[in-house]
């Protein structure tokens, strides 16, 4: 029997400009082709639809329009999305649909328009309310955009909102972190995503890094800042529900839960990943090739894998350990278990009831800590 898909990604690749650091599959369009996207996502649904014997329409729980930049695409385009492929899948109003924006092109009208289509969760790319800070990363968006933007979606009825923000900047910007995330709870948003800054190879940041004009901030500092965020966002009611996301009781991301449940999920678009167990796949990044391909008919799929037990068994540790969660002690062999109290000693993890849970110093050392369990 087919396997069907509930939890649907959108990736929407257009953005004005790239910011420094932007590693993203994204192509630099002030003005986006939107009703091309669209017809290219729906041509692109309905192959895999056929391919993978899904019978429509079928249900989906969630539905994430990921960027480079959703708000781009203007007032009218969440309702022509839905209604272009209505006839393949639907949602209803207590799926969790969640669109992001950029601050500047979050407008009133585009608030209006995507509420009426029924969006209804926002992810605002904020990164920081610095405005020195915001030109440095090559953002155009000042200080006071994320309020307005934030306004413009509940002046809406659009109730859930998320804001992202950046960490770890070079310590030469001077950048408030404290400053940041006060305003940022000040918002009253009900979400909360943390990013540490890196210096991807082929970013503009990356080449200034490698060229020594750049300097990104030294690991104690980066630490720093993580620990503080969680403590002031754990002061402020928020719940660090996973490594990079803090959340109001009850407001945690649905669609992002869905990827760290391991259940299958489509991603539609260039660059976009998708997985039907046992199998994963992802499309070619550069939208003209990904438009090209499907309107010709060809192949648009970059890569296929099919996970062995011993890298199915990895993730799953991984994904255990990013999340409040936890992984269950039970589960763990004897090794694992003695590795498991060592970290409880050095205060990287906690025993709750039957659950090993990782503090935030364990967060830090995510990856090696889940490569040594795996280990073990
Ligand atoms: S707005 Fe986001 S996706 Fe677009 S270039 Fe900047 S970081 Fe990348």
């Amino acid at each position: 029997m087919a396997v069907i898909p509930r939890h649907l990604y959108l990736h929407v690749p257009f953005c004005v400009r790239r910011c420094s650091y932007c590693d993203f599959a994204v192509t630099v369009a002030p003005h986006p082709p939107g009703r091309d996207w669209i017809e290219a996502v729906a041509a692109e649904l309905a192959r895999v639809a056929r391919e993978r014997e899904l019978e429509p329409p079928w249900r989906l729980d969630t539905v994430y329009c990921g960027g480079g930049t959703p708000s781009l695409l203007g007032a009218e385009a969440m309702g022509w999305l839905r209604e272009r492929l209505s006839a393949l899948v639907y949602w209803e109003g207590s799926a969790e649909w969640t669109c992001e924006a950029n601050p500047e092109s979050f407008t009133p009208a585009v608030a209006a328009g995507w509420a009426a289509a029924g969006v209804n969760r926002i992810s605002l790319g904020a990164q920081t309310f610095d405005g020195a800070a915001l030109r440095w990363m090559g953002r155009r968006h000042g200080p006071a955009g994320p309020a307005a933007a934030g306004a413009a979606a509940r002046s809406a009825g659009i109730a859930n909102v998320s804001i992202d923000l950046i960490f770890g900047l070079p310590g030469r910007l001077e950048r408030d972190w404290a400053a940041d995330l006060r305003q940022a709870i000040e918002l009253t948003p009900e979400h909360i995503s943390l990013y540490g800054l890196t210096a991807e190879a082929a970013t503009p940041l990356g080449r200034r890094v490698r060229e020594g004009r750049e300097e990104l901030a030294g690991e104690a500092e980066y630490a720093a800042e993580y620990l503080v965020a969680v403590e002031r966002l754990e002061m402020a009611g928020y719940v660090a529900y996973e490594v990079s996301n803090f959340a109001r009781p009850g407001m945690e991301s649905r669609h992002n839960q869905a990827y760290w449940d391991g259940r299958p999920y489509l991603g539609l678009g260039s660059g976009a990943h998708s997985f039907l167990p046992p199998e994963r796949w992802w499309n070619v990044r550069d939208w003209p090739d990904y438009l090209a391909r499907l309107q010709s008919g060809g192949e648009f799929v970059a890569g296929r894998e099919r996970r062995d037990a011993e890298a199915a068994g990895l993730e799953r540790l991984w994904l255990g350990l990013r999340q409040r969660a936890g992984l269950d002690a039970g589960e763990l062999n004897a090794a694992q278990s003695a590795l498991a109290a060592e970290w409880q000693a050095g205060g990287w993890a906690r025993r709750v009831g039957s659950r090993i849970r990782l503090t935030p110093e364990g967060w830090l050392r995510l990856d090696a800590l889940a490569v040594a369990l795996a280990s073990a």
